[in-house]
């Protein structure tokens, strides 16, 4: 699967224009993460540690995934993804109160290097400095290599009873809705997500090559918060506007 939607992924961001390719990755890694959650729950998989880094791990497995493109490497977008965590902890990490330890997510520093790992262990010959340039001490840039083995081959796993086989038919389908939004500076944004179809073409992928137990819906929409979610009652995956516009803004 996760080399069978590299040629999508890399098709929904060739779609944007380069100096939104911070918001376009960062939109792509938030849409995973809530799909890994999504996936969890539908596939009723197991997970052994928590569940917002299994979710992390897809998201990185997924931007890691995309084929050679003239453009970029899957590498750079990765990093890319990673560096909005990095920002993130620049912003909010240094005023965060000790509450955040005891958050359901890693801190942002550490998804952050968690990103940053997988990436460096998915091909340390591609990306020699790496570990240098985030700090990563040696002993941990070489357990990366060991854990990008780990976490693919258990993501790998997992999914596999769930891919469609060919020819089959039936499953549900993932449908993409557009909320009209009232958010200014999210119209046009909203308009390029209609026109582009990045997303609408990632939904169609997704659906053709899982067998999805029901219908599932993504939805945009503006919630009062920046942010995204996975709620199994509703079957939907929710990207608001207002992360969007977060995203539109590279730091
Ligand atoms: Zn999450």
């Amino acid at each position: 699967m996760i080399v069978g939607l590299g040629l999508v992924i890399a098709l929904a961001i060739g779609l944007y224009k380069e100096d939104s390719r911070y918001f376009t990755v960062n939109s792509l890694f938030t849409l995973f993460h809530e799909l890994g959650h999504a996936s969890i729950s539908e596939f009723d998989l197991p997970v052994l540690g928590r569940e917002e880094d299994a979710a992390d791990q897809l998201a990185t497995l997924l931007l890691r995934s995309v084929e050679t493109h003239p453009d970029f490497t899957a590498g750079e977008l990765t990093l890319l993804a990673a560096k909005g965590w990095l920002d993130d902890w620049k912003k909010f990490g240094a005023s965060a109160s000790d509450r955040a330890y005891g958050d359901e997510h890693s801190l942002e520093i550490q998804r952050y290097d968690q990103m940053a790992c997988l990436t460096y262990g998915s091909d340390p010959g591609a990306f020699p400095s790496l570990p240098a340039e985030i700090g990563l001490p040696e002993d941990r840039a070489n357990s990366c290599v060991f854990e990008y083995a780990q976490v693919s081959e258990s993501w790998e796993r997992l999914l596999a009873p769930h891919y469609r086989l060919e020819g089959s038919i039936g499953g549900g389908r993932i449908g993409v809705v557009y909320e009209d939004t009232a958010i200014e500076a999210a119209k046009a944004l909203r308009d390029k997500l209609v026109e582009t179809k990045a997303f609408d073409t990632l939904a169609d992928a997704i659906s053709d090559q899982f067998v999805l137990p029901r219908d599932l819906t993504m939805e945009f929409t503006d919630c009062g918060t920046a942010n995204a979610f996975w709620a199994e009652s509703a079957a939907t995956v929710t990207m608001c506007y207002e992360l969007l516009v977060y995203f539109s803004d590279e730091p």
